[in-house]
Parts: C-alpha cells; sequence; structure tokens
C-alpha cells in the first residue's frame, strides 16, 4: 500500500484522534504483508505516530483534508468538505487536524516547526466548536 492511504489516512486518522501507538502498530503488523517491525516501528510507531520521541521526525504527522486533497484525488465525490472544519459538510481531518492540535499545544509548544501551525490554531474562531464536533464524533479505536 502507497504511503498516502497508509499513513497520511490511516496513520494520521490514528494520530488526530490519540489511539494507542501500540494497539495501532500491532493492528498494522497483523493487516498488512509487509507487517515486520523494520517497517512498522519507524513507519508506523515513529512516523506517522510520533510515538518515539521524535526519532523518527521533527514534528508529528498530522495532517488536514488540504493537504490530503492536494497528495490525493480521494476529496472529488466525498459528501465532506476538505476546507470545512464545522458542520455536517466538515472534513473529519481537517477538523480532527486541529483538534489535534489543540489537544497537544502544550506539549508541542518548544517545538519550533510547529510554531506556524499553532499560531494558526490561535486565530481560528470557531476553534471551541470544533473540538466539540470531534469530541462527539468519538471514533475511539475498534
Ligand atoms: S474531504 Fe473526504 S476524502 Fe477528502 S480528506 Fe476529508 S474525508 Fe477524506
Amino acid at each position: 500500500m502507497h504511503h498516502i492511504p497508509r499513513l497520511m489516512v490511516l496513520g494520521n486518522y490514528a494520530l488526530q484522534r490519540g489511539w494507542d501507538p501500540a494497539q495501532l502498530t500491532a493492528w498494522f503488523h497483523e493487516a498488512f504483508v509487509d507487517g515486520y517491525d523494520w517497517v512498522m516501528l519507524p513507519n508506523v510507531t515513529g512516523m506517522s505516530q510520533h510515538a518515539d520521541g521524535g526519532l523518527m521526525a521533527t514534528k508529528p504527522y498530522a495532517a488536514g483534508g488540504a493537504y490530503l486533497n492536494r497528495m490525493s484525488d480521494y476529496c472529488g465525490n466525498c459528501a465532506y468538505d476538505p476546507k470545512v472544519r464545522v458542520g455536517p459538510t466538515a472534513c473529519p481531518y481537517t477538523a480532527g487536524y486541529w483538534a489535534f492540535l489543540d489537544r497537544n499545544a502544550e506539549a508541542l509548544r518548544d517545538n519550533s516547526r510547529m510554531r506556524q501551525p499553532l499560531a494558526g490554531l490561535a486565530r481560528l474562531r470557531d476553534l471551541e466548536a470544533t473540538v466539540e464536533q470531534e469530541r462527539l464524533r468519538g471514533d475511539k479505536p475498534p
């Protein structure tokens, strides 16, 4: 499976919602034909979940719908809109991205690569509604 569906769709979704990195890595081990430690530990535990303390990547690999839209052709026929944060057409990746940043803002404050995203977070007027919407969306891991 290509990098985008594996890390930017599945891993990104889990990261945004704070799923347990060890459980997620175990699932990737079982679900993928290349589910070996040398593939999954750096790619899933490290790169996609930032659960290695930043050894693999200098910032979390979280991204909103705009990035997915740019890197794929998935959004064209989707019922959600990658530009919308709140409401029935809010893209769960876009809203999930801001909810993730809000939840981890304190931990990421000293990361220089997160300065710009956190400044964007501070400017969001609908942050409270976005976070609440994503809290209600639930999406606990199976
Ligand atoms: S708009 Fe739809 S296809 Fe595009 S990132 Fe959001 S949920 Fe995925």
